[in-house]
């Protein structure tokens, strides 16, 4: 997908094909094996990832996903998203992505922290601060981050707060960063509305995945006024045509318990493969890559999709989107947020130097409405979808930096 997706771009910014391959590859990637002693006594080998997509901007920068799903071909595209979207914001970083194939609802929580100081372990000359700065992401989270933190830091023999973001905030952790990507999209969700001079308040939403994205993004359009009809996670999805009490399901979530077994009467239960359907205005899937695909795209009955997640909606199914003039705003537009506030968290580690919560989300908003300008602009200008726009504008600073720096030797 991430490979098509680069193909399209590059034949419409017309560029040579030298450029087109150099973009596909990966600049490396590390496989690992992680040894895991079990509570029970046995052995298991998992395995794990590190990829660095590429440098050429900054160090490379992307989270660290925990899910049975993973594999290399997964974290090399998700690496490819992470360049595209720190180049679209502009940030002196580049692209990485990790991942360890595990449930981590599996594990234990004294296995899930031998298996994250392991995988620290064994990738630990490819991060750091100048290297490569890894983020949470599926299934992974600040205590995750922690650790890993603490493993960087034991082997430095001392405190490397700059080695990871999204770590809790004792610990050089930023505020706002938890809820930075749900942010994020509001901020860009909320500049479209205006541009189409339509009201939030008004607005029906149905969000697909409920873990940071999805349930952060659906608790702010809900205390927004916006009527949430139906979100989802792994077990199935929860309808009321009346709108959802969102902040009841966050309380339920937080217990580690799934939406399939939360019991309100008219809440209805929809299963996933029938999920991404509900009628909306605002489409929000904010789960996993893969969601929108040829088999399901014709079915999508909304004016908006909001890419909370990265790389839900396949190539195919985004010009199916496009012809039936559904606006699609693309991931590395739209989830910006997380790693923006990410840089700003790296940033205060270096300095050690702590911002307040008004002037993250103020600098934050800046960076989101600028950019969302940009891109919308442009695809006015070049009347392009704005996906075409944001790559365009992404991949016009690589070959800048491809060109000033030249090839080596
Ligand atoms: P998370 O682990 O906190 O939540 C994932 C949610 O998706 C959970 O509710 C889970 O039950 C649900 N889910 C998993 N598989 C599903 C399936 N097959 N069908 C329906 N629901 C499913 O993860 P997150 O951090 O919220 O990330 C979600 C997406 O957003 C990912 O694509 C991630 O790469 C992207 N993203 C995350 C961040 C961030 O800051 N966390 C930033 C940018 C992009």
């Amino acid at each position: 997908m991430a490979k098509k997706q680069i193909d399209i771009v590059t034949n419409e910014m017309r560029l040579n094909q030298n450029i087109t391959k150099y973009l596909k590859k990966v600049e490396r990637s590390l496989i690992v094996s992680i040894p895991v002693k079990m509570d029970n006594g046995k052995l298991e080998i998992f395995e794990g990832f590190r990829v660095h997509h590429s440098t050429l901007r900054g160090p490379g920068k992307g989270g660290i996903r925990f899910s049975p799903n993973v594999c290399l071909d997964e974290v090399k595209a998700l690496a490819t998203w992470m360049t595209w979207k720190n180049s679209l914001l502009n940030l002196p970083l580049g692209g990485a992505k990790g991942g360890v194939c595990v449930d981590p609802r599996k594990l234990s929580i004294n296995e899930l922290e031998r298996l994250t100081r392991r995988y620290t372990a064994e990738i630990i000359n490819v991060i750091g601060p100048d290297i490569d700065i890894p983020a949470p992401d599926v299934g992974t989270n600040k205590n995750i981050m922690a650790w890993i933190m603490d493993v960087y830091s034991m082997q430095k023999g001392r405190s490397v707060p700059g080695c990871v973001t999204g770590k809790p905030i004792e610990i050089g952790g930023s505020v706002g960063r938890e809820s930075a990507t749900g942010m994020g999209l509001y901020f860009v969700i909320d500049a479209l509305y205006k541009k189409m001079n339509l009201n939030l308040t008004d607005a029906n939403i149905v969000v697909q995945g409920f873990g940071n994205v999805g349930g952060t993004i659906a608790k702010i359009l809900f205390e927004k006024g916006a009527k949430i009809l139906a979100v989802s996670d792994v077990s199935g999805g929860l309808y009321h045509k009346e709108g959802l009490d969102i902040n009841n399901l966050l309380e339920w979530r937080d217990q580690n318990r799934l939406l399939k077994d939360f019991k309100e009467e008219d809440y209805i239960y929809v299963p996933n493969d029938e999920f991404l359907t509900i009628n909306c205005d605002i489409l929000i899937p904010a789960a996993i890559e893969n969601q929108i695909t040829v088999s399901n795209a014709d079915k999508i009955n909304c004016s908006i999709v909001l890419e909370g997640a990265n790389g839900p909606t396949t190539p195919e199914a985004d010009e199916i989107l496009n012809e039936r003039r559904i606006v699609v705003v693309p991931d590395i537009l739209a989830n910006a947020g997380g790693v923006c506030v990410s840089y700003f968290e790296y940033i205060q580690d270096i300095h050690s130097y702590f911002w307040k919560l008004d002037r993250i989300n103020s600098e934050l908003e800046n960076i989101m409405v600028n950019t969302f300008e940009e891109v919308y602009n442009l695809s006015l200008k070049r009347k392009v979808s704005l996906r075409m726009a944001a790559y365009i504008i992404a991949i016009s600073r690589l070959v800048k930096a491809i060109e000033f720096r030249g090839i080596f030797p």
